[in-house]
């Protein structure tokens, strides 16, 4: 619905912005032993778990935006979870895995990290001032922060609420111009509903 006295802000570009998801403490929970409930599904030996309001979130930003998976995960297991939860959204326009990563040793810990670098999703002809990016890792989007938004992590609690408040806010973004010059991070108890 046209929301009124609100003039789009985004006048030259028509293409929907993107929101691009993770998966693993983002949107569900792997694990591989059975929490105290039944899990939403099996892929392989992980019960995979959905973050509640998974389907309302998906189905009420899915309205404005164009969605993406991008997770450091394997390629088998993304893929598995994508098909599992494609019902709940018009289409994927991409489902990435950690082969679109960059791999980075981080000093600190002496192991390898892997990076989200939007680079890769400007190529497919996206304007990067309309894409954001939601991750429980903000390492894994630390070369695009202003277009991150970051989520608590979520490890099967079934009383976990993040996504409803976390759909409102990314709905309310929809008409800027360039979302890397708004603050996400009191996404929270952001008032930026317009
Ligand atoms: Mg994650």
């Amino acid at each position: 619905m046209q929301q009124a006295g609100r003039v789009g802000s985004c006048d030259g570009n028509r293409m929907r912005p993107l929101l691009i998801l993770d998966l693993d403490e983002t949107l569900i929970y792997g694990s591989e032993s059975r929490l105290h409930l039944d899990a939403d599904f099996l892929v392989g030996p992980f019960h995979v778990y959905m973050r509640p309001h998974l389907e309302g979130f998906l189905r009420d930003t899915a309205e404005h935006y164009d969605l993406a998976i991008w997770s450091s995960a394997s390629w088998g297991y993304v893929h598995a979870i994508a098909d599992q939860l494609l019902p709940l959204v018009p289409k994927w326009q991409f489902v990435w895995s950690r082969s679109r990563c960059v791999s980075r040793m981080d000093p600190e810990l002496m192991e390898v990290g892997f990076l989200k670098d939007l680079r890769k999703v400007k190529r497919l002809g996206r304007d990067l001032a309309r894409v954001l990016i939601v991750d429980d890792s903000p390492q894994k989007v630390s070369r695009n922060y202003g277009n991150a938004i970051y989520i608590p992590r979520f490890e099967g609690d079934d009383a976990d609420d993040a996504l409803p408040p976390l759909a409102r806010f990314v709905s309310s973004l929809r008409s800027e111009a360039d979302f890397r010059s708004i603050e996400k991070r009191g996404w929270r108890n952001s008032q930026h509903l317009r």
